[in-house]
């Protein structure tokens, strides 16, 4: 009944979700407190309550034909210069709402980004451990996947390896900082040589290479670390930004992503990719979410909770002999499995009541993914079972 390229997809379906759905049944049968679940990156902190304001104000005070009706593709303008002038403010750029398209969420983002970009058979690289999503998003447009290997001493991406596996059929490079899943952030220096290395590549092949900066975790950075913005390093560069994370509104769908005007043709492809959130079927992204975010573009979702569950699981898990680098963004920790299958790992765990994410989801074996975007609590309450666990394994 379902086509053959469904197949696959149906078969190996995300094993985060499952285990997603597998932590609510154990919590239905065992109490959610005693359930740690840590598998989905599902943020646990509410939307600022700025976005309720917006959403009873806007009710409230706007034409509804007006606020609940079809706009241009790339949303409305006014929502778009918005964004644009506070991202002005913030990392020194120049964008105008002209050079922003309103998005439903990054999957959405990237999906457009890809079907304005890709011909089939062309090459599309990404750095392990990513985003498994990628590669889906990847073979809609019939593209390839090329995978770099992780540097598992930083989990900053191996270069080298990166420069050598760049080849004709290369259109684009997707990167993630703050990174799901290890919370690595890129540094300045690592931009400027990935910068670099693209620019000499776009040169030898006589043709772009675009760099898509997937950044739904932009804002959850810690210890004042800089995320450096990808467009004023590289003129090819697709920004595709989404609040799923940072105003906790992943149900909501909404997100943008940039073109700035030093990309090559960046009219041209700015229209593309109106298009294709037509085509795609999201036809532009949601209408109220759009005009909420025009009314909150500079708030901020509380950090410093994440901040204390990192520190807090962090210092824990090490101190019971767990090895994970420290993150500095995001919600993740990405932490070594004592044994060489962390699929078994994984399982003993959940023994354990602890649920939480083999690498091989994000192709990157041996080490597993923890969300601590949950309560506090639920850190407190599970670090007997982490050390238990620990002990299990004579670490
Ligand atoms: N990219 C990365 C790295 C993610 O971790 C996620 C979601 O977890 C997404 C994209 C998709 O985000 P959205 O909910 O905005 O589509």
């Amino acid at each position: 009944m379902i086509a053959d390229r469904m197949k696959p997809l149906v078969e190996n379906n995300s094993a985060i979700r499952m285990m997603f759905e597998e932590g609510k049944k154990m919590a239905a049968e065992f109490g959610s407190e005693n359930v740690y679940d840590f598998s989905l990156g599902n943020p646990n902190v509410p939307a600022p309550e700025c976005v309720k304001q917006a959403l009873v104000d806007i009710l409230n005070e706007e034409d509804p034909v007006f606020v609940h009706g079809y706009m241009s593709n790339a949303g409305y303008e006014d929502v778009r210069q918005t964004i644009a002038e506070s991202l002005n403010r913030r990392f020194g750029t120049s964008f105008a709402g002209k050079n922003l398209v309103m998005v439903c969420g990054a999957a959405s983002g990237l999906n457009i980004i890809l079907k304005t970009i890709l011909n089939p058979g062309e090459e599309v690289v990404v750095f392990a451990p990513y985003f498994l999503e990628y590669g889906n998003y990847v073979r809609n447009f019939d593209g390839r996947l090329t995978v770099i290997s992780p540097d598992t001493a930083t989990f900053q991406p191996n270069l080298a390896e990166f420069e050598a596996k760049i080849s004709e059929k290369t259109r684009a490079v997707i990167v993630n900082s703050p990174h799901n899943p290890t919370g690595v952030v890129y540094s300045e220096d690592t931009v400027k040589e990935l910068a670099a290395i693209m620019d000499r590549k776009q040169k030898e092949y006589g043709h772009p290479i675009f760099l898509v900066s997937d950044e739904p975790y932009r804002e959850l950075a810690y210890d004042g670390v800089e995320v450096p913005y990808l467009t004023k390093y590289y003129a090819n560069t697709f920004v595709g930004y989404s609040y799923s994370k940072s105003l906790s509104l992943p149900g909501e769908r909404i997100g943008y992503v940039v073109v700035p005007d030093e990309m090559e043709d960046s009219g041209k492809v700015l229209a593309a990719l109106g298009i294709a959130n037509r085509v795609i079927g999201s036809v532009n992204a949601p209408s109220l979410m759009q005009r909420v975010i025009a009314r909150c573009v500079d708030a901020r979702t509380d950090v410093e909770a994440y901040d204390r569950n990192r520190n807090l699981l962090y210092q824990s898990l090490r101190s019971y002999g767990f090895e994970c680098i420290k993150p500095q963004g995001a919600f993740y920790l990405f932490v070594k499995s004592p044994e060489e299958d962390e699929k078994a790992f994984c399982a003993k765990a959940k023994e354990k009541h602890i649920l939480i994410v083999p690498g091989s989801s994000f192709a990157c074996p041996g080490y597993v993914r923890i969300a601590y975007c949950v309560s506090y609590e639920t850190i407190q309450n599970s670090l007997p079972a982490f050390s238990a666990l620990a002990e299990d394994y004579g670490l």
